[in-house]
Formats: C-alpha cells, structure tokens, sequence
C-alpha cells in the first residue's frame, strides 16, 4: 500500500483503480509554499498535470518519494535530472491525448484558413462579413511539422487527406519513419521556413526548441502555396509556449507577414487578458485544451495510475522518463 497525493485532479475511475490495488490516494492541490516546506514527506507518489511545478528544491524537500507520474506528456514542469538524482523515476503518459492534440491541432489549421474565429465575431456583432472573409484551402499547400512524433505523424495523415503536402523536420528520428508516410525530411528546420506556407509545431520544449519560431524564421516563409494560390503564412502551435518567439508573431501579424497564428498554449499561462496578441484578428487562441476531451483524460487517468502503480510494485514500465539512481 501506498499514499499517493494527486494534485491537479484525475480521472474519478482512475482514482478508484488505486484504491483498488490498496493504495491511499488524496486528491487535493498543495500551494507552492506547501511543497517547499516539505507538505509530500509521508507520501509514496505524485501524480500531477502541468498545474504543479516539481522544483528541485520541493523534491529534496520531499523524502521518501518514490515515484512521480505526469498525467500527460511534457514534462517540463519536473526537474527529472534530479528527480534521477534521488532515485525517483518520473513515470507519463504519451500516448493518451495524441489523437485529441491532432483533432484539435486540425480544427486550427481550418479555423485559420476559413477565418472562423473572425466570422463568428463579426457575426455576432451583426456584420454581415462575407467578402471580407474569403479564405483559402488547405488543399494543394505544404505542412510544414517541427517534430515528427506522435502527434505530428497523425497530423500529417490527416493533412495528406486533406490533399496538403507534408514536409517535417526532426533530427531525432530515424528518416525511414517519414519515408514510410511520404512526407518530406528536412535536416535543417530553415529549409522546412522556406518550403511552407502553413506551419505547426510539434515537438517538445527544450533549451535547442526555445524560441525556434522568430521574425527571421516566418519571414522566410513563402506566401503562395504548392498549387500558386496566394494564401498568405499560417502557424499553429499546440506544443508547449515558448518554442514560438510571441513578440515576433505579434509584430508579424501586425506587418502583415503572418496571415493567421493559433495558440492553445503560450510562454505563460495562463495568458494575460492584456496580452496584444488578444487584440489581433489573425490570432486564434485556445486555452490549452489540446488533451481537454472525455476520451484523453479518461485514457491518460488510466494510464497514468497504471505506470504510477507499476512503478510502485516494482514492476516493469515502458514510460519512465529519466534515468533513476537506485
Ligand atoms: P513525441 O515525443 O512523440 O514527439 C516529439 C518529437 O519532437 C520527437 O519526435 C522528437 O524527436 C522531436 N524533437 C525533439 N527536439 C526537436 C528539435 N529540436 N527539433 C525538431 N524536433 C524535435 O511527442 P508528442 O506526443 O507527439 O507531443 C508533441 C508535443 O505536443 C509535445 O511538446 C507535448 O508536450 C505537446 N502536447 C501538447 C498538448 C496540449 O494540451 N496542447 C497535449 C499533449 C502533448
């Protein structure tokens, strides 16, 4: 039997499967100041979303943890390195919001082409928009994916049924698995800028990703698509904020060099009503929902609590994400 704390709320089924197995599960939030001053002594696990930040101080602030899930997939939030340091494996969840990030990564890319975020504004404010909101296909335009992984692959298919072409960019993955779903491999992330008008982000937050996306970067972008048609730039980031410069895509919107840029995540959360970007009609914004669907939390509650669970046992896990010190 073990206490596990859970933070920033679960599933009610995955809740009740730990308790199932024995385990003590307490589900409430713990404050930062809590966490310093050592509020997870006493408890086994950590099952979190992004909400709490698992500093190096509150872990070392935290004996007798032994082990930590991210119900989801980035970790950024955890401080791995030392978490392996101490012996506690970081346990998440990759696979169980790939298919609701694809969905929702999709319905950007439209809602960006077709203006549907302007027209539903301007129609509500009893304007009759309609020539002013002519947009364009995603047909016959090239995809450009910085990453090439879980999500990104599935954008992809979806994005070639569409009838776009996809170019990617990922110098961590072997260059058959683009092969294989006829997208084109860039070894470097400029030539993916120069190739594509309709860009979206994919891989993860890291020092070598922060600030990938910058004025240089989406000027270089082409403005007419594979099929000539003048459908100006677009970018969508569901990723992790920070990998797109948010200075650089406002003043980009603002010259006209963008046409459209959609964000359900941003360099800080949650993101400043007075945030300038708010105020522009190219932008799109979501409040980070890209896993925030029935099916997603269901699936990452379960998956999380069992890898949390497995870990616990002593059991095997194919999804520890550091490299533990026993
Ligand atoms: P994944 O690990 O399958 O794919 C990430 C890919 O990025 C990998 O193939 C990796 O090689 C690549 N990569 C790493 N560094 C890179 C670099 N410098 N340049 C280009 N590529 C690089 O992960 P995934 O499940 O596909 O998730 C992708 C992103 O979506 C992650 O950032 C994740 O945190 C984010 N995400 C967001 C939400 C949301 O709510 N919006 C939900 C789930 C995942």
């Amino acid at each position: 039997m073990a206490k596990i704390a859970v933070t920033d709320g679960m599933e009610e089924g995955a809740v009740r499967w730990l308790e199932s197995q024995g385990h003590e599960v307490k589900v409430a939030p713990i404050d930062p100041s809590a966490l310093l001053d050592g509020a997870l002594a006493g408890m086994d696990a950590i099952v979190v979303r992004s909400a709490t930040k698992l500093t190096a101080e509150v872990l070392r602030a935290s004996p007798g943890l032994r082990a930590i899930g991210r119900a989801g997939v980035g970790v950024d939030n955890i401080d791995v390195v030392v978490a392996g340091e101490l012996g506690i494996p970081v346990v998440n969840a990759p696979r169980a919001s790939t298919q609701s990030v694809v969905e929702l990564t999709v319905a950007h890319l439209l809602a960006c082409v077709r203006h549907v975020a302007r027209a539903d504004r301007t129609i509500r404010r009893g304007e009759w928009a309609k020539k002013s909101l002519k947009g364009t296909e995603l047909s016959g335009k090239r995809l450009g994916l910085i990453g090439y992984g879980r999500i990104a692959q599935s954008v992809g298919q979806v994005a070639q049924a569409l009838g776009m072409e996809v170019h990617a960019y990922d110098p961590y993955l072997p260059p058959q698995v683009a092969k294989a779903h006829g997208t084109f491999l860039h070894a470097e992330v400029d030539d993916l800028f120069r190739r594509c008008t309709h860009l979206s982000i994919h891989c993860n937050l890291t020092e070598e990703t922060h600030h990938l996306v910058n004025a240089e970067r989406i000027a270089s972008m082409p403005h007419v698509g594979a099929d000539g048609t003048v459908c100006g730039r677009h970018l969508v980031n569901c990723a992790r904020g920070g990998i797109v410069d948010e200075t650089a895509v406002l003043e980009a919107l603002e010259n006209g060099v963008l046409t459209s840029v959609a964000l359900d995540v941003f360099e800080h959360e949650p993101v400043n009503p007075d945030h300038p970007l708010l105020q522009m009609d190219g932008f799109h914004g979501t409040p980070h929902i890209g896993a925030s669907t029935v099916e997603a939390q269901t699936r990452v509650g379960m998956d999380i609590a069992a890898n949390v669970h497995a870990v616990l046992n002593g059991d095997n896990c194919d999804f520890i994400v550091n490299r533990p010190h026993l």
